[in-house]
Formats: structure tokens, C-alpha cells, sequence
């Protein structure tokens, strides 16, 4: 019997096993596959996520392994045609350290980096791979997860990582509704090129009807590019090295031998799609296994990890004993409404609806309607009780430094207002204006759970979610 049983070695299912490993929860990953993910599509880290990865504790390899997105070099006929900007411009703040644009790391990169940590915490044997969940059978215990080959587990909550074609959902008989984005498919290969330079992200535009676009981006980090090609519907993909070949001399001004190699690739076709139920009693559903996105706008990765962390501590302390069952039902609350917001930004950017910028930056999303939430002051300030507590370094503190870690952290600002003596860190602000003034208790996942101008409720609210410990 292991206690939290994750299906899938993704980014979802490493980035939920790091976070529960941390916590001292007993979980195990099982990978389909005999290693890890190969390809470099989701490329693109959002601002929130950094702030994520940092809490994890993989912020330094992720930046020593990646970079910024070069600017964008729009082809016409063989010649330099102009420079396309693809983010509106931002500026990184103290609140936001990571607040610009997104930071490129290959996914294949970033998962091995999250599996490094997993080692490192102690948590690396519990990946175990070419184990293929073939089914689930759960009674008021635990959950049963059959295998292709192998003995059956027995866990106590299941988590369902395990991708777009998610086994597990199709077992639950949980349902996907949603839409196609483009009925146009798209091949994506990481390749090796010679004859385009690195500095920027070559776009050639279709040329004519029944053309389609070609992009090739230097990925960070390597020497590889990603090269994405848009198809009209119904035709063959090609994804061999020939393949790839006549695409890249057809749509450019490369010849075919400048694609010199085919480390990794694949095609498909741009969804939305949201699971009708992120939960089915002790089995949850996290990242694509909940949502599908289109590729535009870099958000399936992110809010797939996430996912993760939202229900990490959730489980953590449900397991220890320290809040009620019921505190595992505001995943689906809090997570899903998220997930359905971050699809219709998805499509927007694919449809050039939507620029990429603030929408898909991700530091604005909050639960401020969740039942977890609680805001007492009749006029709150800047920063309400459901939001992303902000960072920032006041008289020497750093409060990401501060909230870093699995618990909760109880912070007062601009206020003398005494408060109970808590188990969790305690940080007190003469003042900060990004929060305004206030009584704050920030959750294991950095948004504000409970505000107040005092801390009237406070000791109540700590004890019903388990922030006591
Ligand atoms: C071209 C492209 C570009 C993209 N760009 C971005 C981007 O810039 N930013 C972004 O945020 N997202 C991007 N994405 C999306 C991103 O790749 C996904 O959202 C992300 O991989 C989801 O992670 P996951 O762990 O939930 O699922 P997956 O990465 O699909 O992992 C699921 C894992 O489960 C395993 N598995 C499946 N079935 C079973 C089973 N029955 N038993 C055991 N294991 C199983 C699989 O082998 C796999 O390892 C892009 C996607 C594409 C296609």
C-alpha cells in the first residue's frame, strides 16, 4: 500500500512527486515509457511557473539550462524581412521577479531537471519505468491499479498524470468536451540545421494556398532548433529525416541537406478540451490528463504543473491527518475554472485573438471565489485573500524566501495588530504597498488563504485547513 500512486512521468506527475517527496509523502510514479520524454514542445516557462520552480527548488537548473526567447525574423523569399516581436513588452518587478516574458527550457530538459531533484530528494527509485496502467478498481479505502505486466498496486489516492489520452480518465468514464482549434495538423521535430543563425526564431509564412507555415526555433540550452510546419487538413505527415527535409527546402530558402539531423519528432492537431470532472473519489486528474490545449501561448505545461501544486499540499496534509477528507475537494473547485479560463486563452492566441503578454504570463490567477478563501476586511487593499501573495524584500526580508518550503506563513503588514502564536513562520512588515495593510496567511502554494485587518478568525480558519500541523 503506498499512499499517493502518480500515473505518468511528465512534467504534471514529476513536478506533483517533487512537491509530495519534499512533504515526506510516501508516493510512486509510474511511467509507461522506459525512460523520459524525449522531445522539446512545451517550451516555454511562464513567470508563475518560475515562481513554482523556485519553491521546488529547481530555479537555478532550470536557468542555467534554458534562456530568453529570441526575437521573432519573418522570411520572405530568402531574405530578411523584418522582425516580429511575439510577447508585449513587461517589465520584471520586486513583486514579480521572474515577470517578463517566458523563460525557454526544451520539455525533455525540464523534466530531467524535475527528476534530478526527485533523486536528490531522496524520491529517484520511485519512478518506476515501463509500468502501463491498464485499469482501476477503488473502494472507500483505496484504489487498485492493474498494469500490462506486473502485480496490481494498492494506494490510497491515485493521481492521473498520464497525458492528453489519459487511461485513467477513459477508465473513470470521466468525459473530455471540447473542440478542435485548427483542423489544420502540425508537425513538430526537434532538428539539427545548418545556415540559420541562433539569434533569432525563423518564420517563414505560408506561400500560397494550400501552403502552410513553417517557424524554427533555436532551442536554449542546445544546439537543436524546433521546427513547427502547419499542414492543410487530411494531408500525410511525413516526420522522417526525408520528410523533414523537403518540408524545410520547400518552405525556405534552406536545401534539404542543411537538415543535417531528426533528434525527436511528431504531429498533431490543435485542441481545447477540458475533463467534465477533474475527480472520481480517491483518483484525480491532473495537467492534460484534465485539459488540452493548443500549442499557442505556451499554457499546457504551465498550468499543468500548476495543477500539481495546488494539489500537493492538499494531499500532504490530508494524509497526515491534519485537515478533513474534504479539504481535497477544493482541487477540482479551485483547478478546473482555472483550466477552463486558460483554454479560452489558448484558443484566443491561436486564433490571434488574444496577444501573449499579460493573459498568458499567469501571476494574475487567483482563487478569490474558492470555499478556502476567506477575506474578513470590509475594504480590502491591493492584495485580497485568494490572490498570488506577491514577493518582494523589505527591510531585508525576501518574502519568497520566507513562504519557500511546504508550510503555510503568517505575514502582517503596515499593522501592530497582535497575532496568535502559530506554528508556521511569522514575518511582520512596517509597511509595503504592493500588499497595502493587513493580517495575511499565505498557503503552502503562495496565495493569501485568509486576510483580515485583524486576526479575528485567524486560529479557526489555520486549524480547519491544516495549517497547524
Ligand atoms: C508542439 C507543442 C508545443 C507546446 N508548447 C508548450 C509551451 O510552450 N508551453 C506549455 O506550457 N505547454 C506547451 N505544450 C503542452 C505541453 O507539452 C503539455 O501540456 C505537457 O506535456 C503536459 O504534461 P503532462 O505531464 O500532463 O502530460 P504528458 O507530458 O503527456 O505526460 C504524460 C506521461 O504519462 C505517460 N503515460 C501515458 N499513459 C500511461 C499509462 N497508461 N500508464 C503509465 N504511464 C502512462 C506518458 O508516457 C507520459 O510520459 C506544447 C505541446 C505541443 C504538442
Amino acid at each position: 500500500m503506498t499512499d499517493v500512486l502518480i500515473v505518468g512521468a511528465g512534467p504534471t506527475g514529476l513536478a506533483l512527486a517533487v512537491d509530495l517527496a519534499r512533504r515526506g509523502v510516501d508516493a510512486v510514479v509510474v511511467e509507461r515509457a522506459e525512460g523520459l520524454f524525449p522531445g522539446s514542445r512545451g517550451k516555454g516557462l511562464q513567470p508563475r511557473t518560475m515562481e513554482v520552480f523556485e519553491d521546488l527548488g529547481v530555479l537555478d537548473a532550470i536557468r542555467a539550462a534554458g534562456g530568453p526567447y529570441p526575437v521573432g525574423m519573418i522570411w520572405q523569399d530568402g531574405k530578411r524581412a523584418g522582425e516580429h516581436r511575439m510577447f508585449d513588452p513587461a517589465e520584471a518587478g520586486e513583486d514579480s521577479p521572474f515577470g517578463a516574458e517566458p523563460w525557454m527550457v526544451p520539455q525533455w530538459r525540464t523534466q530531467e531537471i524535475l527528476f534530478e531533484r526527485l533523486t536528490e530528494l531522496g524520491g529517484g527509485g520511485r519512478v518506476l519505468f515501463g509500468r502501463e496502467v491498464v485499469g482501476l478498481d477503488q473502494d472507500a479505502e483505496g484504489v487498485t491499479v492493474a498494469f500490462a505486466a506486473g502485480a496490481p498496486v494498492r494506494a490510497r489516492y491515485v493521481v492521473a498524470a498520464d497525458g492528453g489520452r489519459s487511461t485513467v480518465r477513459r477508465a473513470l468514464g470521466i468525459g473530455m468536451t471540447g473542440e478542435t482549434v485548427d483542423p489544420n495538423p502540425i508537425l513538430v521535430a526537434d532538428v539539427r540545421i545548418r545556415g540559420l543563425d541562433r539569434d533569432n526564431w525563423h518564420v517563414f509564412p505560408p506561400q500560397g494556398e494550400g501552403s502552410g507555415f513553417m517557424a524554427i526555433c533555436p532551442l536554449a540550452g542546445t544546439e537543436d532548433f524546433q521546427l513547427v510546419a502547419q499542414f492543410p487538413e487530411g494531408e500525410h505527415l511525413d516526420v522522417s529525416l526525408e520528410g523533414i527535409r523537403k518540408v524545410a527546402a520547400a518552405r525556405s530558402h534552406l536545401a534539404p541537406e542543411d537538415v543535417t539531423e531528426v533528434r525527436w519528432a511528431s504531429d498533431f492537431r490543435p485542441r481545447a478540451a477540458l475533463a467534465d470532472s477533474f475527480r472520481a473519489g480517491r483518483v484525480f486528474l491532473a495537467g492534460d490528463a484534465a485539459h488540452v490545449h493548443s500549442p499557442a501561448g505556451g499554457q499546457g505545461l504551465n498550468t499543468s504543473v500548476q495543477d500539481s501544486y495546488n494539489l500537493g499540499w492538499k494531499l500532504g496534509v490530508v494524509l497526515r491527518g491534519d485537515a478533513p477528507e474534504s479539504l481535497l475537494a477544493t482541487y477540482e473547485e479551485e483547478r478546473r475554472v482555472i483550466a477552463a479560463r486558460m483554454l479560452g486563452i489558448s484558443t484566443g492566441v491561436h486564433r490571434g485573438e488574444i496577444r501573449r503578454g499579460e493573459a498568458t504570463r499567469q501571476l494574475g490567477l487567483g482563487y478569490r471565489d474558492s470555499s478556502l478563501t476567506t477575506e474578513t476586511r470590509p475594504s480590502p487593499g491591493p492584495v485580497r485573500a485568494g490572490d498570488r501573495a506577491p514577493d518582494g524584500t523589505v527591510d531585508g526580508v525576501r518574502l519568497f524566501d520566507a513562504f519557500r518550503g511546504p508550510h503555510w506563513t503568517l505575514l502582517t503588514v503596515g499593522t501592530a495588530t497582535p497575532v496568535p502564536l502559530l506554528p508556521v513562520p511569522t514575518v511582520r512588515l512596517a509597511s509595503y504597498e504592493v500588499y497595502g495593510t493587513g493580517v495575511f496567511l499565505v498557503r503552502p502554494d503562495g496565495y493569501v488563504g485568509w486576510a483580515g485587518a485583524t486576526a479575528e478568525g485567524l486560529r479557526e480558519y489555520a486549524e480547519g485547513v491544516g495549517a497547524l500541523g
